[in-house]
C-alpha cells in the first residue's frame, strides 16, 4: 500500500469541528454505527426515534424519543443538533421537511422523497438514462394484469413505499391470479418488474460533500437469503470501474450530500441494471469499518460535517456475514469461532429480542483471498 499523504487547504468554510453536535433519524444499527464514527470525529450525537431502545440509543450522548408527526419533539430534536442526517428513508417527508426549516437535513428531503418510492425513483433513473430492469407502474388489478401480459415473462410485483428486506414483494409468472396477488399486496402503488436472470448482485457506494467533492468505495458482491443479506464479499469484477462512474454520476444528479447507495444486479455479459437506491450507509458496506481506510460510516458524517472525504482506498480483501435473529432459535449461538480468530471482527448490536430474520450483528473476516475468505466465513457460520 502507498499512502499519499496531503495535508490539504483550510478546512472548507462551515464545515463543523469536534464538539458539534449530528443529528440521526433512526437508532438501529446504521444510526449506532454512524454514531461511533461522529464520536471517534469529536462530535457529539443526539438520536431521534419513536422507541427509546434501539442500538443507537446505548451510544448516543442523547435521544430524543417521539413520533415523526410529534413536531413539538422534532423541534426540540432540531435545536440540539448542528446539521442532522439519517440511517433510514422511511421517514414522512413532512417531517423532513419541517426539521429542514430549523437546521440544514442531509441528503435533502427531495432526495430522500425520490428514494422512499420506487416508482418516484425508478422513472428519476429512467429519465437520467440509467440502466434499469424493464418494469411498470401499477396502481390497479387492471394494471397488473396489462403488466404482466405486456412483460409476458417472470416477474416481481413490489409496493412503492415501505419495503425492505424483501418485503412487500410477490414473484409472479405470466398467467398468474392478478387479483389475488393485488390484494394481498394492500396498497394502491406497486411496480411490477422483470425477474432478471443475474450472474451476481453487488452494490457501489459513494459519498458526495457539502463541498461537492465525489468519491465511491470500491464495489462489493452481495448474495442474500430470503429476499434479506446473508453474505458481502469485496468484489474483483471488471464492471467495478463502470460501476463507480455511474454511482458518482447518480450522487451528482440528485444532488446528495451524505451517501448513495447504488444497488445493482451484474449480467452475464459484463453489464449491469441498477435495482434500487438507498440514500444512506448500507448493510453491504458494513465491512468498511475494518477493510478501508475510512469506513463508510465515517464518510457518510465527514459529508454533512462539511469536512474533507476520506480515503476509500481498500487495505484488504473482506468477506462480511450477516448475524439474524435466525441463529438465536435454538439457543445461544457458540461464540468461541466468533471470538478466537485474528481476522475476524463481530460486531454485535444489542438488540434485545432475537426473531427470526432481525439483523442482530455480523461479522467480517479480512484476508487476501476471496475463495479462501468464503470458505472460511462458511466454515465459521457453520459452527455457530
Ligand atoms: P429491498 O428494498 O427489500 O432490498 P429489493 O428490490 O432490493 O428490495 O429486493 C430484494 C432482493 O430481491 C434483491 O436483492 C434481489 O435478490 C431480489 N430481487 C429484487 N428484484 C429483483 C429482480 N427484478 N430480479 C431478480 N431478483 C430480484
Ligand atoms: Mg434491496
Amino acid at each position: 500500500m502507498r499512502l499519499k499523504h496531503s495535508l490539504g487547504p483550510a478546512l472548507p468554510l462551515g464545515s463543523l469541528i469536534p464538539g458539534s453536535c449530528i443529528g440521526i433519524l433512526g437508532s438501529g444499527q446504521l444510526g449506532q454505527m454512524m454514531a461511533q464514527a461522529a464520536q471517534k470525529l469529536g462530535y457529539c450525537v443526539c438520536i431521534f426515534d419513536r422507541t427509546p431502545d434501539g442500538p443507537a440509543a446505548g451510544v448516543a450522548n442523547e435521544m430524543i424519543t417521539g413520533s415523526f408527526d410529534d413536531y413539538e419533539a422534532l423541534r426540540r430534536f432540531a435545536r440540539k443538533v448542528d446539521v442532522i442526517t439519517l440511517e433510514f428513508e422511511n421517514i414522512p417527508i413532512t417531517a423532513l421537511r419541517e426539521l429542514s426549516l430549523l437546521k440544514p437535513v442531509y441528503p435533502k428531503p427531495e432526495v430522500i422523497h425520490i428514494c422512499q418510492d420506487r416508482i418516484l425513483e425508478k422513472e428519476f433513473l429512467r429519465s437520467h438514462g440509467f440502466p434499469l430492469a424493464p418494469f411498470e407502474v401499477i396502481t390497479s388489478k387492471k394494471d397488473l394484469e396489462k403488466a404482466l401480459c405486456s412483460l409476458n415473462a417472470p416477474c416481481i410485483l413490489k409496493t412503492a413505499t415501505l419495503g425492505y428486506d424483501g418485503k412487500g414483494q410477490i414473484p409472479l409468472q405470466p398467467g398468474d391470479d392478478c387479483a389475488a396477488a393485488w390484494d394481498s399486496l394492500k396498497t394502491t402503488r406497486a411496480v411490477l418488474e422483470k425477474k432478471i436472470s443475474f450472474v451476481t448482485e453487488a452494490s457501489i457506494i459513494t459519498a458526495r460533500s457539502l463541498q461537492g467533492e465525489v468519491l465511491s468505495f470500491p464495489m462489493q458482491e452481495n448474495y442474500h437469503r430470503n429476499g434479506i443479506l446473508d453474505i458481502t464479499i469485496t468484489s474483483p469484477s471488471c464492471s467495478r470501474k463502470a460501476a463507480e462512474t455511474v454511482g458518482k454520476a447518480i450522487a451528482e444528479s440528485l444532488g446528495v450530500v451524505g451517501l448513495i447507495t447504488v444497488e445493482l444486479f451484474l449480467l452475464g455479459d459484463g453489464t449491469f441494471l441498477i435495482n434500487e437506491l438507498a440514500p444512506r450507509p448500507h448493510n453491504s458496506g458494513h465491512h468498511t469499518l475494518e477493510s478501508s481506510q475510512t469506513s463508510q460510516f465515517e464518510q457518510a458524517i465527514r459529508a454533512v460535517a462539511g469536512l474533507p472525504l476520506g480515503s476509500t482506498e481498500l487495505l484488504s480483501e473482506a468477506v462480511m456475514v450477516n448475524l439474524l435473529g435466525d441463529l438465536w432459535q435454538r439457543g445461544e449461538p457458540h461464540w468461541e469461532p466468533l471470538l478466537t480468530d485474528p481476522h475476524l471482527h463481530l460486531h454485535l448490536y444489542g438488540k434485545k429480542e432475537a426473531k427470526p430474520g432481525r439483523k442482530m450483528g455480523h461479522f467480517t473476516l479480512l484476508g487476501h483471498d476471496r475463495e479462501e475468505l468464503l470458505s472460511t466465513a462458511k466454515r465459521v457460520f457453520d459452527k455457530l
